[in-house]
């Protein structure tokens, strides 16, 4: 860094202040704009500056409650996008209004959710303002001169490395959903709302919604935020053997999921991938059945308050961070843990 460190260009030195570009969809805010909030409240105290969000929608009233939700999770100002172009999310529109209000006002910083719609808005976004982009961030820190740094695995989880956009503007990052805490709310928390007209004009936009289908998929998981997980691994040794993780999770009222290798295998599908490439999850309790504890997995689930690990193996890498371990076979323990907690 000291050796590529350069001025930063003087049309940049103006820029100030911590943003987070909130995600709406479906009328909600997606929680993790919320945890965003919170870290970005952390950057923006230390840096002196103000903490504001972006929201963008169609409806009034759905802008103005997360607007309110978003002064109560800490932000200072909201600067608010409403048109009928950006009823239903679209890359194009929400690239260009969101693009327009930076040009406009001119953030230090941009955080967006790395989730399937934030990924692909923070991409564009970072290419049409022609500035860096650091994706998937597992932490954020910030300096006096306002560089952030932003730090991601790298070298496929074995390496943590911090990144700096040193001579753009804004500095851009993304993170999961659970990646950070979710912040406390302060109910009645206020701030100054700054309406920017879009000025989208809906028969410029190339792109048209003709219908949305109902994800077929009844069984989408929702692991980031389940309070209980039992996942397995492939010490479990069969698709069959995996049942006992499912039915051990139904009886605690939880989620399950497993480790990369059972995705390729097709015990699960990818969206119950626990792990560096797969979901983030804080559980109060994470069940891991005959998973080994590589770091790629380890970097998902480390935010989880009790960690119980069942392994075959006394030295399995899982044993250094599981909060309880317990050296058993796991196709014998997970059916009479399930039995026992049935029975009680
Ligand atoms: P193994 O490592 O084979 O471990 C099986 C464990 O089960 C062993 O510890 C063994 O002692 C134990 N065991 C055996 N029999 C029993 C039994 N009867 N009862 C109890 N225990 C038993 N992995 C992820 O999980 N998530 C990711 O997101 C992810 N992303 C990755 C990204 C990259 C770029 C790369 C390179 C790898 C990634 N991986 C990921 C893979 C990761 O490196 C490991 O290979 C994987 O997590 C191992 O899965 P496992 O623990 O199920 O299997």
């Amino acid at each position: 860094r000291a050796n590529t460190k350069k001025e930063l260009p003087e049309h940049f030195k103006a820029y100030k202040h911590v943003w987070v570009a909130v995600e709406i969809e479906h009328g909600q805010v997606h929680s993790v704009s919320f945890e965003l909030l919170g870290e970005g409240r952390k950057l923006a105290d230390k840096r002196g500056v103000e903490l504001a969000a972006v929201v963008m929608g169609d409806d009034r009233a759905s802008l103005d409650a997360a607007a309110v939700a978003c002064f109560e999770y800490g932000a200072d100002c909201v600067y608010l996008a409403q048109d009928p172009a950006l009823k239903h999310y679209r890359n194009e529109t929400s690239t260009k209004v969101l693009t327009d209000i930076v040009n406009t006002y001119q953030p230090e910083i941009l955080l967006l959710g790395a989730t399937n719609l934030g990924r692909d808005l923070a991409g564009s976004v970072a290419t049409t303002l022609q500035t860096g982009l650091t994706a998937d961030c597992t932490e954020l820190a910030i300096d006096d001169e306002g560089s952030l740094a932003a730090t991601r695995p790298t070298f496929g989880g074995s390496l943590l490395c911090t990144i700096f956009t040193l001579n753009y503007r804004p500095q851009m990052a993304t993170v999961r959903p659970r990646v950070l805490a979710m912040p406390d709310r302060e109910e009645g928390r206020t701030g100054r709302i700054v309406e920017f007209d879009p000025k989208l004009v809906e028969d410029d936009v190339i792109t048209k919604v003709l219908d949305f289908i109902a994800d077929r998929d009844t069984d989408k998981a929702n692991l980031p935020y389940a309070d209980i997980v039992v996942a397995g691994g492939l010490g479990l040794g069969s698709a069959e053997n995996f049942q006992l993780v499912k039915e051990l999770a139904e009886v605690l009222g939880a989620e399950y999921g497993g480790s990369r290798p059972l995705v390729q295998k097709g015990w699960i599908t990818s969206d119950r991938q626990i792990g560096q490439t797969g979901k983030t999850i804080r559980p109060k309790l994470y069940i891991a059945a005959g998973i080994s504890g590589a770091i790629q997995h380890r970097v998902g689930v480390e935010g989880a308050d009790v960690i119980v690990a069942i392994n075959t193996d006394p030295n399995a890498p899982i044993f250094e961070f599981a909060h309880l371990g317990i050296v058993a076979d796991a196709v014998t323990l997970l059916p009479a843990l399930t039995d026992a907690f049935a029975a009680r």
